[in-house]
């Protein structure tokens, strides 16, 4: 789950890391009251989406005064930002954090994510802050630095000073570089995040180690634990889709192809996605229905799927072990019915109660392309999406 910059920054000061003063605002008017609270002569309006990139793409505005504030304040709310990682459809800006501007000598990145090839936390950093993290590593990987971090002993002092070291921290400020590391370190560890990225850290005139942006990405397996990370979920920034799906305890990601995928077991979700590529085609979504999936969650599923307006024919491949052919076909069947089902539908069943399946299938006046294997159901949908 992801949070805006604005609530991360809260979540940082909880923890004592410095942030900047900023307050949220939902239209012109608490924008210009916020900036009158803040005080400081350069204020600075930046658009909460849950994307970076948004300074390139006009998100983030310094303003002099007030009525700049809510000049910028209006051109920004309700105004649809692309950045480079939004996707082309963009996000609207339903929320502003007016935040006060800081004199900004330079800016660094620090970073902390979970490295999977060695089952610990990493502590990133560079010094070159402010662009891409990508591009430096691909770049200049020599500029990246990295501390893996034991779980047991936590991230030392020793080490956020050698990393402020390589970042080339100015030597006055490391102590205060590692302090704000070691901070970081504690909030991503008591909250269960699995990336927390400070791009830019910044080393400000007055001598001040401080984050100017903030992202946050958790564990969503460990947010039973954390109400408080639940309640910053904010519901406009995800995929209606996924939304529905995660109420019925469906595993649904949502993607940019054309057919429609439902099948039973992660693995077998994938496989079926790359068969699909394989022969040609793009997959509109990731699902896995389940083991012990009832006919409602599959008609549920089902529903999902056909919502999708780039769906132009769906596959649905079943390996029934715990899941029984039948309560698939059920489900297909009620949702096709409910909905009314116009794009073509391949289905290849194998497993338990198949034959029951098969025949619920053929005896429901649906027209249905059945397929003898994943393959075969793969080379089929394909060529009728054409
Ligand atoms: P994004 O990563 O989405 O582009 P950032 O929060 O990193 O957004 O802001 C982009 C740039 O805007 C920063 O690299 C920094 O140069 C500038 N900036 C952001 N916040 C402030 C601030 N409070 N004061 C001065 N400059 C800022
Ligand atoms: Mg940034």
């Amino acid at each position: 789950m992801n949070i805006h910059e604005y609530q991360g920054k809260q979540l940082l000061r909880q923890y004592g890391v410095a942030v900047s003063n900023g307050i949220v605002a939902f239209s012109p008017e608490e924008a210009v009251k916020a900036a009158k609270e803040l005080g400081t002569s350069v204020i600075v309006v930046k658009a909460q989406i849950h994307a970076g990139g948004r300074g390139k793409a006009g998100g983030v505005k310094i303003a002099k005064n007030l009525d700049e504030v809510r000049e910028y304040a209006k051109e920004l709310l309700g105004k649809v930002l692309v950045t480079h990682q939004t996707g082309p459809e963009g996000k609207e800006i339903k929320r502003l954090l007016i935040e006060e501007g800081s004199d900004i000598k330079k800016e660094y990145y620090v970073g902390l994510v979970l490295d999977r090839s060695t089952s610990r936390v990493t502590l990133m950093g560079s010094e070159e802050g402010g662009m891409d993290i990508e591009e430096v590593a691909a770049n200049s990987p020599e500029k990246l630095f990295y501390e893996e971090i034991d779980p047991v002993v936590g991230l030392t002092g020793f080490q956020a000073r050698r990393m402020a070291f390589n970042m080339n921290i100015p030597a006055k400020l490391v102590n205060k570089a590692a302090k704000f590391m070691l901070g970081l370190y504690q909030v991503y560890k008591e909250k269960d995040a699995s990336i927390v990225e400070i791009n830019p850290l910044v080393v400000t005139a007055d001598g001040d180690v401080l984050a100017l942006d903030a992202k946050f990405n958790f564990d969503g397996n460990a947010l039973y634990r954390h109400q408080d990370i639940l309640e910053m979920r904010d519901y406009d920034e995800e995929d209606p889709k996924e939304i529905e799906a995660s109420k019925y305890d469906l595993s649904y990601i949502s993607l940019d192809g054309n057919i429609g995928c439902m099948v039973n077991g992660a693995g077998l979700a994938m496989a079926t996605m790359d068969t699909i590529s394989y022969y040609g085609g793009s997959p509109a979504n990731f699902l896995d229905v389940g083991g012990g999936a009832t006919a409602e969650k599959v008609t549920e599923a089902f529903k999902i799927i056909l919502s999708d307006k780039n769906v132009k024919g769906i596959f649905v491949n079943i390996f029934g072990g715990i899941m029984k052919c039948d309560i698939i076909a059920e489900g297909v069947i009620i949702a096709a019915k409910e909905l009314g089902l116009v794009v073509p539908l391949v289905v290849r069943l194998e497993g338990t109660n198949v034959e029951l399946g098969k025949k619920l299938l053929n005896e429901s006046g649906l027209n249905i392309v059945a397929a003898d294997s994943m393959a075969d159901g793969a080379q089929k949908i394909v060529n009728l999406v054409g």
